[in-house]
């Protein structure tokens, strides 16, 4: 067995972030900025009113004020604001010349049917005003290198005219699933016959990342047919992610084909972690495309997903922090387990109680098989080696938001809140 940390520094040697390449902004969020952006507009672009009102001169009020027209956004007033004038004014539209400030509708009264408008108190000088460049100026740093692209960045970008943005491309990752007893939607099974739960699993997993999921079906235990497919989805995908077929069974194929395309290169691994012990990676010669062998069992399959791919995409998509964070939680009930020189990797429900701290519970059903128990989870316990964690102690949490069961659903029923 090798230490979990040189198996993933293993894969990670052989992950390289893409080559930069300009992306529409309509496309990158999310995506990793590969060169900085900074600002070439002020925003906002032009002085204006950040209240529907009336712009005048402060040094004006209180008093009576002759209207000399109505500035809506994205109109001008064509004269400046002479003394005793005002201009009715909406929020974003641009303050016309002379007007130092704007006093909000709610405090004007429009008299002589709107050809005048009284205000009974002195105005501030800039009051209600938004000066250009206030957000942003020119040469602002608008996104460093390494930057993770948000909606609120995409607006950032779109606020300068930007419609394409420097960053690593979006990963995308092939998704099979290996093995002669797998089939695939509604239908009888025949004897031997299970479902292909780990595909589905698998590119839900590469989607919550963000990331392009390529389904690429399911491969019997056949090495031409693995090695064809495997062969053209290196000409199509970043990684290619494989589950089955890395054990030491009869028909464990996925290790003897990747050994092949990868030049020798491949290395099968028994990672001193429980669940997915397990791991063939390699890469294909001549593309240099990785591929992630996981384990064939559900769970395991999932665990080294987190693992394994994760990271390594991650490093491909050019994030500079690979690993998750884990959270300190406090364990609710012991988490038991016998020393065997591996980490354990629990399937577990983190929640904040109401003093802000983490609570983490095991949920039911903990064998490698038992994909249930993941799928409730939102959590995995670390659990080094040893005896286990007992009840009040501190235990890491490796956590996901919104939880291994992923969108809203509140399958479980304690996701944090
Ligand atoms: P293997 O590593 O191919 O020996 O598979 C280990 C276990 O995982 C066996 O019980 C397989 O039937 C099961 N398994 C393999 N692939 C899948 C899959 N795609 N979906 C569900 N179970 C699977
Ligand atoms: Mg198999």
């Amino acid at each position: 067995m090798i230490p979990l940390r040189e198996a993933q520094e293993f894969v990670l040697d052989s992950c390289a972030s893409g080559a930069p390449e300009p992306v529409a902004i309509t496309e990158a969020l999310g995506c990793v900025v590969a060169a900085p952006v900074t600002a070439t507009e002020p925003v906002p672009p032009f002085v204006n009113s950040s209240r529907d009102g009336y712009a005048l001169r402060a040094e004006d009020t209180p008093a009576r004020l002759v209207v000399v027209g109505s500035i809506m956004a994205g109109s001008a007033l064509d004269r400046p604001i002479g003394p005793g004038q005002a201009a009715r004014i909406m929020t974003g539209a641009p303050l016309p010349a002379g007007a130092d400030a704007v006093c909000m509708l709610e405090d004007c009264m429009d008299e002589d049917g709107g050809t005048m408008v009284r205000i009974d108190h002195a105005v501030d000088a800039g009051e209600a005003v938004r000066h250009a460049g206030e957000d942003v100026r020119v040469g602002d740093l608008l996104a460093e290198t390494g930057t993770v692209l948000t909606p609120g960045h995409l607006g950032v970008l779109a606020n300068q005219g930007m419609d394409e943005v420097c960053v690593h491309p979006r990963p995308r990752v092939g998704v099979l699933s290996t093995g002669d007893e797998l089939v695939s939607g509604p239908g009888p099974l025949a004897p031997g016959q299970i479902r292909d739960a780990n595909r589905h699993t698998l590119l839900g997993l590469v989607r919550r990342e963000g990331w392009d999921a390529v389904d690429l079906g399911i491969v019997g235990d056949d090495e031409v047919a693995l090695a064809g497919v495997l062969d053209q989805a290196g000409a199509d995908c970043h990684a290619i992610v494989t589950s089955g077929g890395v054990s030491v069974g009869d028909l464990d194929i996925v290790k003897v084909v990747l050994e092949k395309l990868s030049g020798g290169t491949m290395r099968w691994m028994q990672v001193a972690i429980r669940p997915a012990k397990p791991l063939a990676f390699g890469t294909l010669e001549g593309s240099g495309v990785p591929v992630f062998g996981l384990p064939g069992n559900p769970v395991s399959a999932m665990v080294s997903f987190e693992l394994f791919v994760r990271p390594g995409v991650r490093r491909i998509a050019g994030h500079r922090a690979v690993h998750r964070t884990g959270i300190p939680a406090v364990a609710d009930t012991d988490l038991r387990r016998a020393p065997d020189g591996k980490t354990h990797f629990v399937r577990a429900v983190v929640q904040m109680d109401e003093a802000g701290r983490w609570r983490l519970r095991p949920t039911a059903g903990q064998d490698s098989h038992q994909l249930l128990a993941m799928a409730n989870a939102n959590a995995l316990a670390v659990l080094p080696d040893g005896t286990g964690i007992v009840q009040g102690e501190r235990v890491t949490a490796l956590y996901t938001d919104p939880g291994w069961s992923g969108g809203d659903s509140t399958t479980g029923g304690d996701r944090p809140s």
